[in-house]
């Protein structure tokens, strides 16, 4: 497989370069490595990988980086089309887009354009951009596979049955760092607090996103597309030991679920090798003793996940505003600017002030650009 990563200095990005050092590696090349700011890793990944072509984030960083590597094995590029170059042009017959944010769509939409494969890390592209990717699909030879856990499970799940055989699918929330706080107290938490995910070690975006839900409103959607179910037969709910990653309910009432241990290399792996599972060291369940705890998503401990559906019933660009305004909202907390609760508060706010669009990339970009800077000034609640 000659493969792209798109984001190969974050946390899915160095682990799929883990797994893939762990595979078989005659059967896997890297064709491009796009990373952002992080030159030093970056470079380092070159060296081991010998991609032809890489990208950064801007002018600066590709200049860095030249000082650093042998620029006459490797083409650097930067920005948004040196992504594009990474995706499209380098060969890849897979792209792994685990790029964070609203940034990775295009790459997505191109790559599907090219007909290139996509292991999606990246579920912004099906939060914002879900039917515009979906009509690409419907032209395209290309395949979507899903890199998150949950999506990872339910895929497998449904993969043997018909449609009209499933009634409902069930995917799993932790609940975050503060699923056990007192109400009254979240607006006292501090970034460390957020920070400190039971379960799974991941970026820290996701991480605060884990907190409030919205990470789960947003599978939630991407289940949605990857799936192609309603809404109404998408229920989520929280289960603290993380174990359970997605359930699949059938018409007879059986109930199948996708159980192992919280470990990202897992269906980052499984996105590379489908339909096979290949062996992997991973830490191994211990039954004896273990218990499975389902709850229900309380409103007054989550509002932000009922408000991201009802961004997604608005429909258009409302969820690329809302992404937005989340990403600007939770480096404002990290900053110690605003508190926990006014991402939330911040939240509803946006989707208040938003004024209806038709869904289009240039509608995605004008919103994205509105909201960053109106959640940028909105005042702590
Ligand atoms: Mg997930």
């Amino acid at each position: 497989m000659r493969l792209a990563i798109l984001g190969s200095t974050g946390s899915i990005g160095t682990q799929a370069l883990e797994v893939i050092e762990h595979l078989d590696s005659d059967v896997f090349s890297i064709t491009a490595l796009a990373a952002g700011k992080n030159v030093a890793l970056l470079s380092e990944q070159i060296q081991r990988w010998q991609p032809p072509v890489v990208s950064v984030a801007g002018p600066e960083e590709a200049d860095r980086l030249s000082k650093l590597i042998d620029t006459s094995k490797t083409d650097i590029h930067h920005g948004e089309s040196g992504l594009l170059t990474c995706a499209t042009q380098s060969g890849a017959d897979r792209v792994l887009n685990a790029l964070v944010g609203a940034a990775g769509l295009s790459s997505t939409i191109a790559s599907l354009e090219a007909n290139i494969d996509v292991a999606l890390a990246n579920k912004e592209s099906l939060v914002i951009g879900g039917q515009l990717v979906e009509d690409v699909l419907k032209r395209s030879g290309a395949k979507l596979l899903p890199v998150d856990s949950e999506h990872s499970a339910l895929w497998q799940l449904l993969a043997p049955h018909q449609p009209e055989e499933v009634e409902k699918i069930i995917i799993t929330a932790s609940g975050g760092a503060l699923r056990d706080w007192p109400l009254d107290q979240l607006n006292q938490a501090t970034p460390q607090d957020v920070l400190k995910h039971p379960n799974w070690d991941m970026g820290a975006r996701i991480t605060v996103d884990s907190a409030t839900l919205v990470n789960k409103a947003f599978e939630v959607i991407e289940a949605h597309w990857l799936f192609h179910l309603p809404f109404e037969r998408i229920e989520a709910v929280v289960h603290p030991q993380s174990l359970v990653h997605g359930m699949v309910e059938l018409c007879d009432g059986m109930v199948l679920a996708h159980i192992g241990m919280p470990d990202m290399k897992v269906p980052i792996q499984y996105a590379l090798t489908a339909p096979l599972h290949q062996p992997m060291k991973t830490k191994r369940m211990n039954w004896i003793g273990q218990k499975l705890e389902f709850g229900s998503i309380c409103n007054e401990r989550y509002p932000a996940f009922l408000t991201i559906l009802a961004a997604a019933g608005r429909g258009g660009a409302a969820l690329a505003a809302l992404n937005a305004a989340d990403e600007v909202l939770i480096s404002r907390f990290l900053k110690g600017e605003i508190p926990f609760t006014s991402i939330v508060s911040g939240l509803q706010e946006i989707l208040n002030q938003y004024a209806p669009t038709e869904l289009s990339l240039e509608a995605i970009s004008n919103t994205d650009q509105w909201a960053r800077e109106a959640a940028a000034c909105l005042k702590p609640l």
